[in-house]
């Protein structure tokens, strides 16, 4: 389970940290950095993932102070973080972002593209590509929300009959981690459902 803990504060980290909770789930770059710094004293027990969109004039300091970063969906992007990611640290965990719903909107790479860009993203050296990630659009009931978990299993599937060493199905949020669960979700992403409801408009990417 990964905690998603944007908008909260390092205190509210601290004390999820205290409850167990290992590894925490940021959106934005600047703001995990913040709390990255301030639980410090925490490092070394802590696993910080970067959830949300990256830019790549923000892919040094995020391949310097995070284990993990789901949102990957371009092989400049990719490039950078291998490039970057300091040599005494062990290879940046990666999970490449899916466009599953097919929203123009969305980030994600779309599925037609995906199985070129994890055969390059597998082959950087600084980086390990462990899996796929997808922020599915909303739907009502359990068996409309299991479709696109289902497609995204299917593709990780595919990449890993092509020969990709990958375990990772990032993949359901607070409204849809049954569906995500059955679908065989490997790292549920879960904000409000741990911390309660997130102030302002801050509740979908
Ligand atoms: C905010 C967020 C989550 C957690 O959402 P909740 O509905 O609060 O559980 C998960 N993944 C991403 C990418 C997010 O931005």
């Amino acid at each position: 389970m990964l905690a998603v803990s944007k908008t909260r504060t390092s205190d509210e980290v601290r004390a999820a940290h205290a409850a167990g909770l290992r590894a925490f789930g940021e959106n934005y770059v600047q703001e995990g950095l913040d709390k990255i710094a301030a639980l410090a004293d925490l490092r070394t027990d802590l696993e910080w993932h970067l959830i949300g969109p990256l830019q790549s004039n923000k892919t040094r300091v995020v391949a310097e102070a995070f284990d993990w970063v789901h949102s990957v969906d371009r092989l400049r992007t990719a490039e950078r973080l291998s490039a970057q990611r300091p040599p005494d640290l062990p290879p940046l965990q990666v999970c490449l972002q899916v466009n599953i719903s097919g929203e123009d909107s969305k980030s994600g790479v779309p599925p037609a593209e995906l199985p070129a860009l994890a055969r390059a993203v597998a082959a950087l050296p600084r980086l390990r590509l462990r899996g796929l990630m997808a922020i599915p659009a909303p739907a009502e009931g359990l068996e409309a929300q299991r479709r696109p978990h289902r497609a995204l299993r299917e593709l990780l599937e595919r990449l890993r009959a092509d020969g990709l060493a990958l375990d990772t199905l990032s993949m359901g949020m607070s409204d849809d981690l049954e569906a995500a669960v059955l679908e065989g979700a490997t790292l549920v992403r879960i904000g409000t459902a741990i911390f309660g409801s997130r102030p302002s408009a801050a509740t979908r990417p």
